[in-house]
């Protein structure tokens, strides 16, 4: 999956990580089967692959709500999904740079976590 990444991120060591590990996931979908938050709320975005795809959303710049950290929020940091992932996608990785890009977005608009 190519990623642009947003300026904020670009030529950053997470930017660039985090956008070679997106690059590997080929939306196969074998993850989603794995996933205990996926099989409990049957919701793309609460499965790996949904997750994978709002990070690559955040990194290329797209707008990011509270609602994209609840998806990420939801992830058990298993990395059940890394065990059936065919191409190796480092799953565990992402989705840590990813929680951080998010609070940091999240706190530039202002938006505090909630207690
Ligand atoms: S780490 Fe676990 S809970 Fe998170 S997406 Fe992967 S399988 Fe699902
Ligand atoms: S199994 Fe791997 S390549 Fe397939 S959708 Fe999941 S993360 Fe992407």
């Amino acid at each position: 999956m190519q990623t642009t990444l947003a300026e904020f991120l670009r030529d950053t060591p997470d930017g660039e990580e985090a956008k070679s590990i997106v690059g590997k996931c080929v939306h196969c979908g074998f993850c989603t089967a794995t996933c205990p938050t996926y099989q409990l709320l049957g919701d793309e975005l609460d499965g790996p692959r949904g997750r994978i795809y709002l990070m690559k959303q955040v990194l290329e710049g797209q707008p990011v709500t509270e609602s994209t950290r609840l998806h990420l929020d939801r992830c058990l940091t298993c990395r059940n999904c890394e065990s059936t992932c065919p191409s190796g996608v480092k799953y565990g990785r992402l989705v840590d740079i990813g929680r951080k890009v998010v609070d940091d977005r999240l706190e530039a608009q202002g938006i505090q976590r909630r207690a």
